[in-house]
């Protein structure tokens, strides 16, 4: 049996090398991105396909926004997109130097009829005889609250559909953050979540905009505000129905 090594993220990064390499991809985003005012960069344009990805947002319209302009961001969410490809790239280096033995696949893209998507890290290694494919998926976070964790599990079981549906049956399973690895019970967790795909699939089709925020808890620190069509016809049917 070939033993995993596998490590919470800040076992295994070191903050000086995440903070240069921070700077160089910032440097890099900079130059390909487009200013579009309020503060806010366009780093992607729109591919109008849903991809599990989206399941990170916490807010639905968020997730619109990205699939019909882009991904658009301030300057803040900008570095922390660059510090969180700082440090995937760091551990997944990592992680093939500490399984020499595993066959490792990092970013690989899938692409099923439905929709297509990048997982973390996907290897294959010898467990008990027979040869097994497992998935990682990356999370840059201390802590993960209940709603988080769920739609990052979301995003993990629809890799793993995908990944059958390419003909790569996953067995394991493991979400890491910066201080936890939590190996996951995959059957289970595909009951739960098995409408997932479908879920993307509602948001490449659905029409117009929802006429109130899910949460408007969230509007508050939203750095999507100004752009946000959701929010500004809430506010206006505040302001008419208060008049
Ligand atoms: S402003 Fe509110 S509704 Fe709009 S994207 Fe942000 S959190 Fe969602």
């Amino acid at each position: 049996m070939v033993k995993l090594v596998i490590k919470p993220i800040a076992e295994v990064v070191n903050e000086e090398e995440v903070r240069k390499r921070t700077e160089e991809y910032l440097n890099d985003m900079l130059k390909n991105a487009r200013i579009i005012g309020d503060g806010l960069y366009l780093v992607d344009e729109p591919t109008g396909r849903a991809t599990p990805s989206l399941f990170s947002y916490d807010c639905m319209v968020k997730s619109l926004i990205k699939l019909r302009f882009g991904t658009i961001v301030s300057m803040d969410s900008l570095r922390n997109l660059a510090r969180g490809k700082a440090i995937h790239d760091i551990y997944q280096e990592w992680f093939k130097i500490a399984n020499p033995n595993v066959h490792v696949e990092v970013e690989s893209g899938i692409e099923t009829t439905d929709t297509s998507g990048r997982a973390d890290i996907v290897y294959l290694r010898e467990f008990d005889g027979e040869e097994i494919w497992g998935l990682i998926e990356l999370k840059s976070s201390w802590s993960l609250n209940e709603d988080r964790e769920k739609r990052y599990l979301k995003q993990i079981v629809s890799y793993v559909l995908m990944l059958e549906e390419a003909g790569i049956p996953i067995r394991e399973a493991y979400l890491v953050t910066m201080k936890d690895v939590k190996s996951l019970p995959i059957n289970r967790l595909r009951r739960e979540y098995q409408g997932v795909i479908d879920e993307l699939k509602m948001l490449e089709t659905y029409q117009g905009w929802p006429i109130e925020p899910p949460d408007k808890s969230l509007c508050v620190k939203c750095e999507l505000r100004p752009i946000c069509i959701t929010y500004s016809t809430y506010k206006s049917n505040r302001f008419i129905n208060n008049q």
